[in-house]
């Protein structure tokens, strides 16, 4: 009889401890408030978007895999998962690194990248503002990426016009805008039906929070990414945007 109540007491603490540890685990997953992945939806399947970090994108929309400006240094890559579509902004080491380009190809994948690229990876696409390509279906469009108040010396600016790219990708029904390095200049504010937009926010490269509103007060996407964010508070754009109707939303993209 005391060696069963005995029994009876451990297995008690067992299982309280057990509980404990679930308890902590469930409670450590609930308050995960930057999710690795979200969802969209278009008429052309759902789209999951995952967060790298600073400038890495990966979308994947049912066997379809983007990588936009990978760079292993940024984030975890799982090289086994190749590209079918590869897209680079710009030729700075924070958005294009040539050998992880390489471990994540497979025959057949189409890499895009600007003009200033192309001699560096092979077979590369060059493509320029204003371009459009149809890649199964995903139409991918080369828009402008540049500095105007930022500068690297008097008149040099860290990324001068006509060199780096943004891209607009419509898949289905929505269009993704991922910025590049850029400032809210008059062609980013003139952007229309924009579903998601990833905007750069770090000086004195890209923006500020109050560019970033700026712009996206001017083209109103739905969902706002602040992405390349490096140390800057997202706070101070939460508040800048928060009596409207564009849903910031916060991820792991310092
Ligand atoms: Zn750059
Ligand atoms: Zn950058």
């Amino acid at each position: 009889m005391i060696k069963n109540r005995k029994a009876y007491l451990y297995v008690m603490i067992i299982i309280k401890i057990l509980s404990f540890i679930l308890f902590a685990m469930t409670t450590q997953a609930f308050s995960q408030d930057h999710p690795a992945v979200d969802i969209i939806s278009t008429d052309a399947g759902d789209v999951e978007m995952h967060f790298i970090g600073h400038g890495s994108l990966m979308f994947q929309v049912n066997d379809f895999r983007i990588y936009i400006d990978p760079v292993r240094s940024i984030g975890n890559y799982d090289i086994s998962k190749k590209a079918d579509l590869i897209l680079v902004t710009h030729e700075h080491s924070d958005h294009l690194d040539p050998e992880l380009i390489e471990d994540l190809r497979k025959p057949g994948t189409i890499v895009m990248v600007n003009k200033n690229t192309a001699s560096r990876v092979k077979g590369a696409k060059a493509l320029e503002a204003g371009d459009v390509e149809n890649i199964n279906d995903i139409i991918v469009e080369a828009v402008p990426a540049y500095n105007i108040v930022n500068m690297r010396s008097p008149g040099q600016p860290f990324h001068p016009k006509g060199v780096g790219n943004g891209y607009i990708l419509t898949i289905g029904n929505k269009r993704i805008y991922i910025a590049g390095d850029t400032e809210n200049i008059p062609e980013m504010k003139a952007l229309k039906d924009i579903y998601v937009a990833f905007l750069p926010m770090n000086l004195p490269y890209t923006m500020t929070p109050e560019m970033v509103a700026d712009a996206a007060l001017a083209f109103k996407p739905h969902i706002l990414y602040p992405y390349h964010y490096s140390n800057t508070n997202t706070d101070e754009l939460v508040k800048l945007l928060k009596d409207n109707s564009i849903e910031v939303r916060i991820r792991n993209l310092q």
